[in-house]
């Protein structure tokens, strides 16, 4: 199944430290997993996994939390997982997403990863452990910056 895509809007603007950014930075200039984002943009959700010792990482990394190798690759990760866990953000939304509550979040199972996530175009009452859950790439109209969400 194909990943789905969506537009979204920054959040009012406000001006922040760079730090208080959710969406990270994404070009080779600001981080070395940049690979993850061009990846993402063409709708693969991918990770790093390490050619040492086979750990497979969340979040994309560098160097191999398991063992310090350097020698990692990348691995798509599919666009479907299973919902371990959720919950429904009611109040107290990071700083711009206000407006977005109630908004559900969760745990998405891909294998061994256990990867958290926002889970769009659902209402809480009607999710269930275990039920599948889809990727959804959202993309900033501002700047064109990706992200994952998952949907039902
Ligand atoms: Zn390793």
């Amino acid at each position: 199944m194909k990943a789905s895509r969506e537009k979204i809007t920054q959040p009012d603007k406000i001006d922040l430290p760079q730090m208080l950014d959710f969406y990270p930075l994404q070009d080779e200039k600001d981080t070395r997993i940049s690979q993850f984002f061009k990846n993402l943009k063409t709708g693969q959700l991918t990770t790093t996994k390490c050619k040492t010792c086979g750990s497979v990482l969340w979040p994309p990394r560098v160097v191999c939390s398991g063992c310090m190798s350097e020698e990692l690759e990348w691995v798509n990760l599919g666009t479907e997982g299973e919902l371990y866990a959720f919950t429904e953000m009611k109040a107290g939304a990071p700083l711009g997403f206000e407006k977005d509550v109630p908004f559900c979040i969760g745990l998405v199972k891909i294998g061994s990863l256990l990867i958290s996530s926002r889970i769009d175009e659902a209402r809480y009452e009607d999710l269930k452990i275990g039920q599948r859950v889809h990727l959804k790439v959202v993309e900033l109209e501002d700047d064109g910056r990706v992200f994952y969400r998952f949907k039902v």
